[in-house]
């Protein structure tokens, strides 16, 4: 389909179809789409822009990547397809390992979604994954050496389950997802109330200039979870209120 430069939603479009042609690959889940959908409606909410608190949340993250002993980031295929040259810049700053995990696993999948990433220049962890995780389905598998041992972990687009497995297992999790009433987001030590792909790099751009002492103090002054959701909900409550005016 070619969709006209002039569309006033032409990005948009575009990425709909790089996702429904992930999809029709195998490299994202069908439900991926329906996921990705629910991320449109609060992009749509908040304005289509990252919103101050989640510029700050991007600030906490680099200075919480900068104290992490064994920093993990949990990519999915929706992820992968929008954003594999973004989680490799990131990957290049902090150190961070990249670990494929997946809702709907199959092996097919994890070695597609790997090679795509690979293509755009980001390490992927890996090895036999293990039934670690507090979770039943196979939302439990992970890697002994890569998130089961991690003491912090970035899960973009995550479900709540498995975020909250994470927080259970005592880590660090900073998740990124547009819906700040979403399970992932309120079991976060950090929510990240954000579009995925513009976020990361200002999640880089931060951590490239950061300084020890400009970590622990940032990390003295985060806000509590709950600050960081209050502030997309007053946002959007904001809008709402003001957008016909
Ligand atoms: P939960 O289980 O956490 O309550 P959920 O059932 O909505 O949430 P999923 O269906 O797995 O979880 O959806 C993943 C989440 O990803 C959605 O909440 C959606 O807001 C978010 N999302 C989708 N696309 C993007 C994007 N480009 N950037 C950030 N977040 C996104």
């Amino acid at each position: 389909m070619s969709i006209p430069v002039d569309h006033p939603r032409y990005h948009s479009l575009r990425v709909r179809e790089r996702l429904a042609q992930a999809m029709q690959a195998g490299v994202v889940a069908p439900e991926g789409l329906c996921a990705h959908g629910r991320g449109e409606s609060f992009y749509y909410l908040l304005g289509e822009q990252t919103i101050p608190s989640a510029q700050e949340a991007a600030r906490c993250a680099a200075a919480l990547f900068f104290v992490a002993k064994h920093p993990m980031i949990s990519v999915n295929g929706n992820t992968a397809v929008l954003a594999a040259s973004e989680i490799a810049s990131l990957q290049k700053v902090t150190g961070a390992m990249v670990e494929v995990g997946l809702f709907h696993r199959t092996e097919e999948r994890i070695l597609m979604i790997t090679d795509l990433l690979t293509a755009a220049g980001v390490q992927v962890l890996k090895g036999e994954a293990e039934r670690l995780l507090p979770l039943s389905h196979d939302r439990a598998f992970c890697l002994r050496h890569g998130i089961y041992e991690a003491d912090l972990v970035l899960v973009p687009l995550e479900d709540g389950d498995r975020a909250g497995a994470l927080a259970l297992l005592g880590k660090k999790v900073i998740t990124i997802d547009l819906n700040p009433l979403s399970r992932t987001s309120r079991t976060a030590t950090l929510p990240i109330i954000a579009e995925v792909t513009e976020v990361l790099p200002l999640i880089t751009s931060y951590a490239t200039s950061l300084t020890q002492s400009e970590a622990i103090s940032i990390l003295d002054t985060m806000p509590d979870p709950v600050w960081f959701l209050q502030a997309a909900l007053d946002t959007i409550s904001q809008r709402l209120s003001h957008v016909l005016d």
